[in-house]
């Protein structure tokens, strides 16, 4: 199957004819916005439906899910997370306009296009985007990383470098003093 086609909605008929139209697809890889990458961990699906509402304004939805790939805040594993959003927009047909622009107009957001094929991207990029949170957790009880060697304390055994195998022996010791002490009170 070839994802690399550009995610996009011919809109011809439906300013011709009015009515609605569907489109999905769906986007490999990554998702680019501005100069941020989203790393998806495979695919990730979409689907819009646009309805015509006035001579030349159309009303579209849509939504897209799927996994984007994050980085664990404790351990940096990374950490496939799921993404949902949805979205909706006013949108104008302006014919000869090069490119995408937004307008506000009776404090609402409208989106003037130029060409009946209507590009998605910026739609679906932006509402992927906002949905993302702003940090992961590869398990809740993730316990990061060794403050000594950096080693994944999910993966690394107790004694990963001698900084903390001395750690331990000394928390041993110390838990073992304060029995001692306490059982001195008593
Ligand atoms: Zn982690
Ligand atoms: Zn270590």
């Amino acid at each position: 199957m070839d994802y690399g086609e550009i995610q996009s909605i011919n809109l011809a008929r439906l300013l011709r004819e009015g009515g609605s139209t569907e489109a999905r697809g769906q986007i490999a890889g990554k998702i680019e916005l501005g100069n941020d990458t989203i790393v998806l961990q495979d695919v990730v699906s979409w689907r819009v439906s646009v309805t015509a509402v006035g001579e030349s304004e159309l009303w579209l939805s849509g939504e897209i899910a799927g996994y984007a790939m994050m980085e664990c805040r404790r351990c940096l594993d990374p950490t496939p997370t799921l993404v949902r959003a949805y979205f909706q927009h006013m949108l104008r047909y302006q014919p000869g306009l090069e490119h995408l622009e937004a307008i506000e107009e009776d404090d609402e957001e409208v989106f003037l296009f130029g060409k009946p094929d209507l590009e998605l991207s910026p739609f679906l990029s932006e509402a992927f985007a906002l949905e993302l949170p702003y940090t992961a957790l590869c398990q809740e009880d993730c316990p990061g990383l060794c403050e000594y060697c950096g080693a994944n304390l999910k993966r690394a055994p107790q004694d990963c470098c001698p900084e903390r195998s001395q750690k331990g022996k000394e928390g041993k010791l110390a838990v073992h003093l304060k029995k001692l002490d306490l059982e001195g009170i008593e």
